[in-house]
């Protein structure tokens, strides 16, 4: 059994977080129950929802029992609680911590694990929608996501060919400091280098259906 949304994680709506945070339970699952449903579930996978959203909403319930502390939710009266609110908000006006409760709370910064890959900032988190440069003109990484297959983006200038055509694949022109972005369905980037690939593809994406498929340069 899957839950997701409010389901799984019943909290204060201190923030404005859940309904953000069940509609990233919902992407995080969906596309790992089509590819069970069309059979190509990598080992592992289905097992992932679970332990890349649990934190995620561990986190979320941690941040709104600290809030309605601050906000006396309980009505407890605590006279030292403005001293509190005080002490926090000069917290909040440091740049550091703004980015970090920012992320937090608008679930932008969220992270998963992927093994096997070589470190790279962009590597675990949700890609952002930047102008991607290709040989037909401009396009941006979330219209090519709404096909629901994941995204492998070149920029080696190899030309990387990746003999799986279920993967959907766009030669791009730039720099975001990596040779290949493979790009899972719901956004999270999965792998970085050519050499990364192969381990991306068959951990996330599964087995090839048809041919062997193999990255090769021409
Ligand atoms: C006051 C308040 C303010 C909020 N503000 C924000 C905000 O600004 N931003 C934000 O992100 N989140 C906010 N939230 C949280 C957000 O509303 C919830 O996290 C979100 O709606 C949860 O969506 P869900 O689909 O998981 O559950 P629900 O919205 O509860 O949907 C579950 C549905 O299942 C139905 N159902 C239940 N049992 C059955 C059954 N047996 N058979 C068939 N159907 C059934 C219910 O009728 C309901 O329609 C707020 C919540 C509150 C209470």
């Amino acid at each position: 059994m899957f839950l997701a949304g409010d389901a799984a994680h019943v909290h204060l709506p201190l923030g404005g977080q859940g309904m953000n945070v069940g509609i990233q339970d919902a992407f995080n699952l969906g596309w790992k129950l089509a590819a069970a449903v069309l059979g190509r579930v990598p080992d592992g996978l289905l097992d992932t929802y679970s332990s890349e959203r649990h934190p995620v909403a561990a986190r979320v319930i941690r941040n709104t029992r600290a809030q309605s502390v601050l906000t006396d939710w309980a009505g407890t009266g605590n006279p030292d609680l403005p001293e509190l609110r005080s002490f926090v908000a000069d917290l909040f006006a440091l740049p550091d911590a703004t980015h970090f409760i920012g992320g937090m709370i608008s679930g932008l910064d969220v992270h998963y694990d992927m093994p096997d890959q070589p470190e790279h900032p962009l590597l675990g988190y949700r890609l952002p929608n930047p102008d991607l440069k290709t040989a037909d003109g401009t396009v941006r990484p979330y219209e090519l996501l709404r096909s629901g297959g994941g995204l492998l983006i070149d920029f080696s200038g190899d030309s990387v060919h990746p003999e799986r055509a279920e993967v959907p694949y766009v030669r791009a022109y730039g720099d975001l400091g990596a040779d290949v972005l493979l790009v899972r369905p719901d956004g999270h980037v999965c792998a970085t280098t050519t050499d990364g690939l192969p381990a991306g593809l068959s951990r996330w994406f599964g087995t090839a259906t048809g041919a062997d498929w193999r990255i090769s340069a021409t």
